[in-house]
């Protein structure tokens, strides 16, 4: 078993809605982002990559390159789902924390949890997503922004075929 770590950060700004856990929210304010701004998906991926020892999300989605402007992050999980089976490695369960004052997120949980799932072929006994504030303290508890925590744990589920290692 591999154990990985992500965390991520997006500052509020222009209109919303905001996208977490690949479900839309309505809010009055957005997230400024480069790509949707899913702090729960990318703190996600940060997680499996690093348990991969494969790096982070922006060595794989630069934000520098216009494909990935405005993108569906659902679309960078996805893609390390398959990044991990290439490399002999499944998801075995993952819990995240977000971090946010306002919107109120426990409503959404369990359709961040179904679409996740989805996605990375977890059954959602094996994943968790919590929300929590911070009683108003620090720049999440300002509303300055939403930030989210990941852990993980894979598994090694075959042996490791080659990989175009960037
Ligand atoms: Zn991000």
């Amino acid at each position: 078993m591999r154990i990985g770590h992500g965390y991520d950060v997006h500052r509020f700004g222009g209109e919303g809605p905001i996208h977490l856990g690949g479900v839309e929210i309505s809010y009055d304010r957005g997230l400024l982002a480069h790509s949707d701004g899913d702090v729960v998906i990318h703190a996600l991926c940060d997680a499996m990559l690093g348990a991969a020892a494969l790096g982070d999300i922006g060595r794989h989605f630069p934000d520098t390159d216009q494909a990935h402007a405005g993108a569906d992050s659902r679309r960078f999980l996805a893609h390390i789902v398959t990044l991990l089976e290439e490399k002999g490695y499944r998801l075995h369960n993952a819990d995240v924390t977000v971090i946010a004052q306002a919107p109120k997120l426990a409503p959404h949980i369990p359709a961040m949890k179904a679409t996740l799932a989805g996605i990375t072929g977890l059954d959602e006994d094996d994943l968790n997503i919590k929300a929590t504030t911070t009683e108003g303290l620090g720049f999440t508890g300002r509303g300055e922004g939403i930030a989210a925590h990941a852990v993980v744990l894979l598994t090694r589920v075959g042996p490791t075929k080659p990989t175009d290692s960037k």
